[in-house]
């Protein structure tokens, strides 16, 4: 007997009437929340012509846009805050190519040099078309920065990682180490807004969220987007949300912009379907990372990426000396060049080493004294000893360091090949072993696994299809941002430029 077979819209109506009349509350915190029917919504409770679930930087990017394109713009927001985990953030944007600051601080870049940079990192088969528009705009996109009040102070930092200080630009990623720094022309292409102290977020999203204001755009604090509405045609048209424990109905004539973050804080949705990082030992995000939006966005028949993926780091710099320590696994063996961005460490440590490593250091290359964030496994005066107290195979740390010491002495490091200003061998007492594994160490771990998109920010159905009127950026899509995470920067410039994508082609939609 044939199979009776089912078409796409077919599935989706009957999902979405199916669905109509459910209680907001019944899902599973890990499921997708399914769309409802526009035939079971009697009133409009509100009309906008586009609607952004999300006040972080790709929420309030993509209002800014929609608003300059001509459109009534509403954005709602889960928490009591606006911002989202945008403003907890350094606020370090990757941008290049020749922007602005560059310019002003002496540094020529290319898009071609951006572009293989961020392209050919060490990850597979990243999103190319969303990496070339993004290179292409980059410096008109850091006009668009300053433009909406983003500060920047014209002064460069050489310190590895983002400082404390008040520079607005430095290399945030793996530029200079080993193999890029041969590959690809480096350049210094993360940019900070001027605020001291790692405020680079708040100071983001206050100019960006005053501009918006400026413009007229509308915000909604404590309306959480709960289900899409779709039409028979499969087109998204409205949300139902939550305002404080009572439900409404919001349409959007033009389109709506799913902006609510990643999911690092829903644990069941972690554990199902981004395992490695379950065990990290914190958690970076605001509040409402919960995947509110990327259940929201397949619950209309989105397709969802890369969902395993994220950014998991546990810093072994600053300070800078520790460079010259080597991290290992469990059998002694040396992992990466330490000297590369955090989270180029971390996606060898949380994805090919079961979350477990090691830090290896003497007295010259020791972790602070009181900074406690790594925990110390043992202490000795020789080598051997450190090995038999820590628990490593016979000889075998003995072997990495001796190896290391026999070419660091000469400046090399045949391995990893680490600058030679972070190389001297690991040979004055006392040794020591910190603990690098993810749920020992503070180990911050946020997803990057969304929803698929376009270059246009448009949602794609698991069909491929566009889905009409639906669009999201940020980190409820599978952006730039992948695993390994190669600079800093990359993740809200991510949301910052495709949240406009976003915004700009919702406000052309009048179809
Ligand atoms: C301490 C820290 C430092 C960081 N530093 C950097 C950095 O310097 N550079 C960089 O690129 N990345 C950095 N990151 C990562 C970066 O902050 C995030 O990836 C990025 O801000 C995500 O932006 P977004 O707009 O997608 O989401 P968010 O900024 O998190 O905004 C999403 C908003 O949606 C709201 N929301 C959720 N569900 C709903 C719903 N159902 N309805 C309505 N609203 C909802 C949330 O409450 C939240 O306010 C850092 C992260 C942390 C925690």
């Amino acid at each position: 007997m044939p199979e009776k077979t089912i078409d796409r819209r077919t599935l989706l109506a009957s999902l979405a009437t199916s669905a109509a009349g459910v209680a907001l509350s019944q899902h599973s915190s890990a499921g997708t929340r399914v769309a409802a029917d526009s035939h079971g919504i009697k009133n409009w409770d509100i009309i906008t012509d586009v609607l952004v679930a999300g006040s972080g930087a790709a929420g309030i990017s993509a209002a800014i846009d929609a608003r300059r394109g001509g459109a009534d713009v509403l954005v709602v927001e889960k928490l009591n805050k606006l911002g989202g985990s945008s403003a907890l953030s350094g606020g370090v944007i990757y941008a290049g190519g020749g922007t602005a600051l560059q310019k002003a601080l002496g540094f020529t870049d290319s898009v071609e040099s951006m572009y293989h940079y961020i392209a050919h990192s060490g990850r597979k088969h990243p999103h190319l078309d969303k990496i070339q528009r993004y290179c292409e705009q980059s410096v008109a996109h850091f006009d668009w920065l300053v433009d909406n009040g983003v500060p920047y102070n014209k002064l460069f930092s050489d310190g590895k990682g983002l400082g404390f200080d008040e520079a607005s630009l430095y290399y945030s990623g793996s530029e200079e180490a080993w193999p890029w720094r041969d590959e690809c022309r480096p350049a210094p292409r993360g940019h900070v807004p001027w605020e001291k102290g790692h405020q680079g977020g708040k100071r983001l999203m206050r100019s960006l969220l005053a501009s918006a204001k400026k413009l007229g755009v509308k915000t909604q604090k404590r309306v959480s987007g709960e289900r899409l509405v779709v039409e028979s045609d499969g087109r998204v048209t409205g949300m139902l949300v939550d305002i404080r424990g009572e439900r409404m109905a919001i349409k959007a004539k033009r389109g709506i912009v799913l902006a609510c973050g990643g999911f690092i804080h829903n644990r069941e949705m972690v554990k199902l379907y981004a395992p490695e990082l379950y065990d990290c030992s914190v958690p970076w995000a605001n509040a409402g990372d919960l995947g509110i939006g990327i259940q929201m966005g397949m619950g209309a028949g989105a397709g969802a990426l890369r969902m395993d993926q994220g950014f998991a780091i546990g810093p072994i710099y600053p300070p800078e000396n520790t460079i010259a320590g080597i991290a290992v696994n469990q059998m002694g063996q040396r992992l990466t060049s330490e000297e590369g961005y955090h989270a180029v460490m971390g996606n060898v440590v949380t994805y090919k080493q079961d979350g477990i490593a090691y830090f290896i250091c003497d007295k010259d290359s020791d972790r602070p004294q009181g900074d406690d964030n790594q925990p110390l496994v043992a202490k000795a005066n020789t080598i051997k000893e450190l090995e038999q107290k820590a628990g490593f195979p016979v000889g075998s740390l003995q072997m990495s360091v001796n190896y290391y010491n026999e070419h660091a002495k000469n400046g090399e490091d045949p391995m990893f090949h680490k600058s030679k200003k972070y190389l001297s061998p690991i040979d004055k007492p006392p040794f020591k072993v910190y603990d690098l594994s993810v749920d020992k160490t503070m180990y911050s771990s946020h997803t990057f696994g969304g929803l698929h998109t376009n270059v246009d920010s448009q949602v794609i159905n698991v069909w491929g299809e566009v889905i009409n009127g639906l669009y999201a950026a940020g980190r409820n899509t599978s952006g730039l941002p992948t695993s390994p995470y190669i600079a800093s920067g990359i993740s809200v410039g991510d949301c910052t430029f495709f949240g406009r994508q976003a915004g700009q082609h919702a406000a052309a939609n009048k179809s």
